[in-house]
């Protein structure tokens, strides 16, 4: 069994181990010693009671996971914040995990209302300095039931929800990616990282390299914005493992260059988030004939990835509709009226401070959690799971997630609106865009834009506004979102 804990202990009691790169960013070139010895120096500031909650704020630099280890460390859960959310939402975030201390990681990010330590790492000559090893940095780390992190996603009560995950759940995890999802286990490999550190999707390459020495390679999240350069990062490095929703997989592909040629060291892709369409894993199989094909499925309640198979040649021969594969081992998923219900160690503990919500979500029978996905699911014959829907409005919108509530609780909180809905559209399946209804006082877009940039994250701006004299209903007195959708088309 793996255990985060020891594997992070192994590497620093092993000389070799400390000096390779655990993570390069850019010209960064980080290794595990110098995380080691800026966890330490983070892990020694914080002060507060075992157990609370911090907030490590920043973007992809390796100060980041530095922050985490010092969190690990000091028996405090970590709570990762990317530098795009808004300081609003941010603030939401300190009250909800209550919070006493936050790692500041780049001047990018604002936050408020908590005490701040400078996390930024010093430069390279000032840590290599005569400094002794930290020995003593895991002896008493974050363990069993405790929780290691908290990630927060969309609510439909319009606040974000802190999903905890504890250590338990994290080992658990990692006992599949490291032991036996792959054909052999992948040992100081190196990893792209694309999706934001505050997105569950990190955690698979983030914590699979830690936990087998291996490297990770951050794109900066301008890549989305030139994909040419994120390839140039990618090759230079020699990543060999990508790991990304299909939606960036869908970008990529629009540029020629996307192939085994400019990449020719990539012997995996692992995709999991959202929907993965056959036409993306034919073009993948396409371009890169000699890299194997992952699909992943699971919600940040189940840590990162519950199922998950290799989209084969055969697999696309027999499906249009990609199956999400096979159960990880010791974890069990069953339907309850067609909706996925998972049960195992790597289920959460609950939402944060958020009984309730909890409640409605979690239940535990003989001490095993179970967490109902909300998703409906469907199993063949040979028992691999399609996913194939959800029966609420949650979305996903090139792979983050989002409650179409959370954004109507944030439009109905603005001066003069009576009532909204928002609603997605969708193209081949696929969500393309988030519009909005409103009744009340016409606003113009820009400062309904501009009100809503204050707490909601830039990937929950709908793209359209509408104003209406009234919502249209069906005949179940229901929102018809249907006609909605018809307005804007
Ligand atoms: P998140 O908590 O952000 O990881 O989102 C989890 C949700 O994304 C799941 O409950 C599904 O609705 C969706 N999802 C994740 N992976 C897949 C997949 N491979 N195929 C279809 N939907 C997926």
């Amino acid at each position: 069994m793996i255990s985060l804990q020891n594997a992070l202990k192994a590497i620093l009691n092993d000389e070799s181990s400390r000096q390779a790169i655990a993570c390069i960013h850019g010209a960064e070139h980080i290794t595990y010693g110098q995380l080691f010895h800026h966890a330490a120096l983070l892990r020694d500031q914080l002060d507060a009671p075992r157990g609370n909650p911090v907030l490590v704020c920043g973007h992809k630099e390796p100060a980041m996971l530095a922050g985490f280890l010092a969190c690990i460390a000091a028996g405090r859960p970590f709570v990762p914040i990317d530098q795009s959310l808004p300081a609003g939402r941010i603030r939401q975030i300190a009250e909800i995990t209550e919070a006493r201390h936050a790692i500041i990681c780049n001047d990018k990010v604002s936050v408020s209302g908590v005490p701040l330590i400078d996390g930024s790492l010093p430069d390279q000559s000032s840590q290599d300095a005569g400094n002794q090893e930290p020995e003593d940095l895991f002896d008493d780390p974050v363990a069993g039931l405790e929780t290691v992190y908290i990630i927060f996603t969309s609510g439909t009560t319009g606040e974000p929800k802190g999903v905890k995950i504890p250590m338990e759940a994290l080992n658990d995890f990692l006992n599949w990616t490291v032991n036996s999802l792959f054909p052999a286990p992948p040992v100081k490999k190196v990893w792209m990282n694309h999706a934001i550190l505050s997105f569950d999707l990190s955690v698979f390459e983030v914590w699979t390299s830690m936990a087998t020495g291996g490297t990770v390679v951050a794109l900066e999240s301008a890549s989305n914005r030139n994909v040419r350069a994120a390839f140039r990062d990618l090759s230079d490095n020699n990543v060999q493992l990508w790991v990304s929703t299909p939606s960036y997989a869908d970008l990529c592909l629009l540029d020629p260059r996307f192939s085994s040629e400019t990449l020719p060291t990539i012997e995996d892709f692992v995709f999991c988030g959202e929907v993965l369409s056959h036409g993306t894993a034919q073009a993948i199989k396409r371009r890169f004939p000699q890299a194997r094909v992952w699909n992943l499925y699971g919600p940040t309640e189940a840590t990162c990835a519950t199922t998950g198979m290799e989209i084969t040649d055969a697999t696309l021969e027999a499906h249009t509709v990609l199956p999400v594969g096979w159960v990880k081992p010791g974890t069990q998923i069953h339907l309850d009226a067609g909706e996925i219900v998972i049960t195992g160690p790597n289920v959460s503990t609950g939402y944060m401070n958020r009984p309730a919500m909890t409640a409605e979500k979690f239940f535990t029978t003989d001490n095993l959690r179970s967490y109902r996905t909300g998703d409906r699911g469907e199993f063949d014959e040979a028992g691999t799971l399609f996913c194939i829907g959800r029966a609420d409005s949650q979305i996903k919108l090139n792979g983050y997630r989002i409650e179409l509530g959370e954004i109507e609780s944030a439009i109905r909180a603005l001066d003069g609106i009576d009532a909204v809905a928002c609603v997605d559209l969708r193209k081949e399946g696929r969500v393309t865009a988030i519009v909005c209804c409103y009744c009340g006082i016409e606003h113009d877009d820009g400062s309904l834009k501009q009100s809503l940039e204050l707490i909601l994250p830039h990937y929950m701006m709908p793209s359209r506004f509408m104003r209406i004299s009234e919502l249209p209903l069906s005949i179940n007195n229901k929102i018809d979102r249907q006609a909605i959708r018809r307005l804007f088309k």
